[in-house]
């Protein structure tokens, strides 16, 4: 049995992942400050022996005695990202730094959730691990894109300068239950604008791209990259290749909410990719990982938990 620090385990894909490790027999500690993250998603677990909670803020160091570290916190919305950019920057870079000197300190492995955000609006389609990205440095987008990358940089870092053993992440746009409903993501905003019968906010044109990866086939993808071999560090995409426009998503959340709610225009938010789509060959080679679950199926299991919370 192995204790496994996750900050940011009150989120979305946090408590998922504490699920999962609690499932393979380990403890969890979960670190979250509630910026974006929710008591609810973790109600299930406060009572279970294996399953511990702390209030705080990975901005602020950490001491604590833990076997690994899976690296999460930070809001991934673009709303709420953008809601505070300083503290949002500081979250990635001040965070990373903290969890690296604690996996310094305890000479344990730690997992990084980076981002497809890293390649920017990419000029490169589909995307490898190798491309190195097209990110407006002074946008909007850029505390949470620049503090992902440097976050990586620290990470790469901290395994050349202190040997410290990293896996590196690049998460693609994943969905699924316990998303904030609130949070704007694409997924949450349709699917719970047609249940209530509101009109469904299409950005720009909505011909723009995105690739949606169900959140257990994520999970999965996670956790055999923390237990993939020694040498291999990543960064590694994660997600899935079925590509989709924003027109066919609301077409598709539409029809199986059997919804009467009307598409609308909205204007596109600066610096929003046009295309995203991962080439997950290294996931495939590296970790024997694909993912299994198509949109259609995800997506019914994603409204089954938006009819029940709103
Ligand atoms: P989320 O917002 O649901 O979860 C993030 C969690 O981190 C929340 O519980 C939040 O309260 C917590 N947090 C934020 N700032 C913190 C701080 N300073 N100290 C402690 N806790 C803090 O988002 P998510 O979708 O679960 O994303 C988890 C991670 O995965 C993030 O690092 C995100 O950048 C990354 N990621 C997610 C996606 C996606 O599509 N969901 C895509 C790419 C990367
Ligand atoms: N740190 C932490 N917990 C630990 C060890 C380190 O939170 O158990 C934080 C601490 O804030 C430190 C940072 O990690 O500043 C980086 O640690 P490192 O050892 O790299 O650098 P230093 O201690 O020299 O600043
Ligand atoms: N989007 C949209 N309507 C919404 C919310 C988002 O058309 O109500 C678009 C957004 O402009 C982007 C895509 O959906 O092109 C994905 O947005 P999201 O915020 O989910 O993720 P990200 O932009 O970070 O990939």
């Amino acid at each position: 049995m192995k204790r496994i620090l996750i900050t940011g385990g009150g989120g979305f894909l946090g408590s998922h992942l504490a699920d999962r490790l609690i499932t393979e027999g380990n403890e969890v500690l979960c670190m979250d400050n509630f910026f974006t993250g929710s008591r609810m998603n973790i109600h299930h677990l406060l009572d279970n022996k294996n399953f511990e909670l702390i209030r705080h803020d990975v901005t602020f160091p950490t001491y604590v005695e833990v076997d690994e570290i899976y690296n999460l916190a930070c809001p991934a919305s673009p709303v709420h990202y953008q809601f505070d950019p300083v503290q949002t920057t500081k979250t990635s870079v001040i965070g990373a730094i903290n969890m690296l000197g604690l996996a310094k300190r305890l000479k344990i492995k730690i997992l990084q959730a980076s981002t497809s955000e890293v390649y920017g609006d990419p000029e490169i389609h589909p995307q490898p691990e190798s491309y190195r990205g097209n990110v407006n440095p002074i946008g909007p987008r850029a505390c949470y894109d620049e503090g992902k990358r440097c976050a990586e940089t620290l990470f790469f870092d901290y395994h050349r300068q202190h040997n410290v053993k990293i896996k590196v992440m690049r998460i693609f746009n994943t969905y699924g239950p316990r998303m904030n409903q609130n949070d704007g993501r694409v997924v949450s905003n349709f699917i719970v604008q047609a249940l209530k019968g509101q009109d469904i906010t299409i950005y720009g044109d909505g011909k723009q791209t995105r690739s949606f990866c169900y959140v257990d086939d994520l999970i999965d993808g996670m956790y055999r990259l923390m237990n993939s071999h020694d040498g291999f560090t990543g960064p590694v995409n994660i997600g899935n290749p079925g590509e989709f426009t924003m027109l066919e998503l609301a077409e598709k959340i539409i029809d199986l909410t059997g919804s009467k709610s009307k598409l609308v225009f909205r204007p596109l938010p600066q610096d929003d990719p046009l295309q995203r789509k991962p080439i997950i060959d290294i996931a495939q080679k590296e970790l024997g990982w694909e993912p299994k679950v198509p949109l259609t199926e995800g997506l019914k299991k994603t409204i089954a938990y938006f009819e029940k919370v709103i």
